[in-house]
C-alpha cells in the first residue's frame, strides 16, 4: 500500500542524495555503460537518471513499481552471494510513493519505448533509445513533515554530487555525467587504462591526491587489494578523503577502518588523518551486504581474516613507501 511503501521510504528516501543513490544503482545492475544524471534545484524538484542499460520489457513496468518485486534475487540461495547492489525492491515504490516518478525505457532488442506514471501504472508507448530513464519530481510534495528537514539546495546539491562522486570512483568501467540546473558539472568517460583511471580521479578528488599518493596492488589467498594510498605530506585535518570500496560497493565498517588506523600509525602518522582510495575484493559469499536498507555496512564472514590482509598488506605498502 501506499502507507507501507512510504514507511520503508523513510528508511531508503531521506533526501535527494538517496534518490540518486538508488536509481544510480539499479542503472549500474542494469549493465549501463552511461549514466546521465540531470537535477534540478538540489534534486528536489527534479532528478531525471537516463542510463543505457539492458531496459524494463513493457509488461514489468508496473513490476518494477511494486513492493518487493526484484528481478535480480531469484531465491534465499542467492542471498547467500549477492553481486548486484539493489535486491530488496523496494528502492522505486519507496520512491515513487514521495514523489512523482515517471519511468520510460526500451529494452536492447526491442523495437518500441514504454513510459509508466506510477500515478495510474499504465503502460503507453514512448520515444526512448535502449536504455531506461527515471524521473522524479517533487520530491517529498505529499509528505511535508519529510519536506521540512531537507536543508538549501546547495548542501542538497553537495550531498547528491558526493554520492554520484562515490559511485565514479566505484566504477571506473561506467561513465557518468552530472548536471544541476542546466550546467554541467562533471562528466567522466569510461576509463579502462591507469591513465584514465588517474585522469578520473583527478578530477573527482584533485589532482594533489594523486600526485601525493602511492599506487599499489596486491593480491593473497583469495584477497585481492589495490588502489591509492595518500603519503604524510597529504595528511588532512579531516577525514574526508577516505574511500574504501568493497567489491564495488562503497563501504563504511569499523573493522576496516580499525586495519587501516592501525597500519597507518605504526608506519607513518601521528593523528592526523590520511588519504586513500582503496578497493577491496573477495568472493561475494565472504561478504554480507544484506545489513542495511542504505547498504553502506558490511558484515565479513571472516572477519579477523580480512582485517589481518589489511593491516599487513598496507602495513608493507606503506613502509615500502618510507623515505
Ligand atoms: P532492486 O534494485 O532491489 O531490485 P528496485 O526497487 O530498485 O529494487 O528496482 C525494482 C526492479 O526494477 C529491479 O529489480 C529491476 O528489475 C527494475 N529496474 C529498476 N531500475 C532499472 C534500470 N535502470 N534498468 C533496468 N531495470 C531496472
Ligand atoms: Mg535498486
Amino acid at each position: 500500500s501506499q502507507l507501507v511503501n512510504q514507511i520503508a521510504a523513510g528508511e531508503v528516501v531521506e533526501r535527494p542524495a538517496s534518490v540518486i543513490k538508488e536509481l544510480v544503482e539499479n542503472s549500474l545492475d542494469a549493465g549501463a555503460g552511461l549514466v546521465d544524471v540531470e537535477v534540478q534545484q538540489g534534486g528536489v524538484k527534479r532528478i531525471r537518471v537516463r542510463d543505457d542499460g539492458r531496459g524494463i520489457a513493457r509488461d514489468d513496468l508496473a513490476l518494477a513499481l511494486s513492493r518487493h518485486a526484484t528481478s535480480k534475487v531469484a531465491s534465499l540461495a542467492d542471498l547467500e552471494g549477492i553481486t548486484s547492489m539493489g535486491f530488496r525492491g523496494e528502492a522505486l515504490p519507496s520512491i515513487a510513493s514521495v514523489s512523482r516518478l515517471i519511468l520510460t525505457s526500451r529494452e536492447q532488442d526491442a523495437d518500441q519505448a514504454w513510459q509508466i506514471d506510477a500515478e495510474d501504472a499504465q503502460p503507453r508507448p514512448a520515444a526512448h533509445p535502449a536504455g531506461t530513464t527515471v524521473e522524479v519530481r517533487d520530491l517529498f510534495y505529499n509528505t511535508p513533515a519529510r519536506r521540512k528537514f531537507l536543508k538549501t539546495e546547495k548542501t542538497e546539491f553537495r550531498h547528491l554530487e558526493q554520492v554520484l562522486r562515490r559511485l565514479a570512483l566505484a566504477r571506473f568501467d561506467v561513465g557518468f555525467k552530472l548536471a544541476h540546473n542546466g550546467r554541467q558539472i562533471f562528466s567522466a568517460r569510461q576509463a579502462a587504462s591507469l591513465v584514465e583511471r588517474e585522469k578520473r580521479i583527478a578530477a573527482l578528488l584533485g589532482q594533489s591526491f594523486i600526485d601525493n599518493s602511492l599506487r599499489f596492488e596486491h593480491e593473497a589467498a583469495g584477497l585481492r587489494l589495490w588502489g591509492w594510498v595518500g603519503l604524510p605530506a597529504f595528511s588532512r585535518s579531516q577525514a574526508d578523503m577516505q574511500h574504501f570500496f568493497v567489491n564495488g560497493r562503497m563501504v563504511r565498517d569499523k573493522l576496516v577502518s580499525h586495519a587501516i588506523r592501525q597500519a597507518y600509525q605504526d608506519v607513518l602518522y601521528h593523528g592526523r588523518h590520511p588519504a586513500f582510495l582503496l578497493y577491496l575484493e573477495l568472493r561475494p559469499q565472504l561478504v554480507d551486504v544484506n545489513v542495511h536498507p542504505t547498504k553502506h555496512e558490511v558484515r565479513f564472514r571472516e572477519g579477523r581474516l580480512v582485517h589481518d590482509y589489511l593491516f599487513r598488506t598496507l602495513h608493507q605498502v606503506l613502509a615500502d613507501a618510507r623515505p
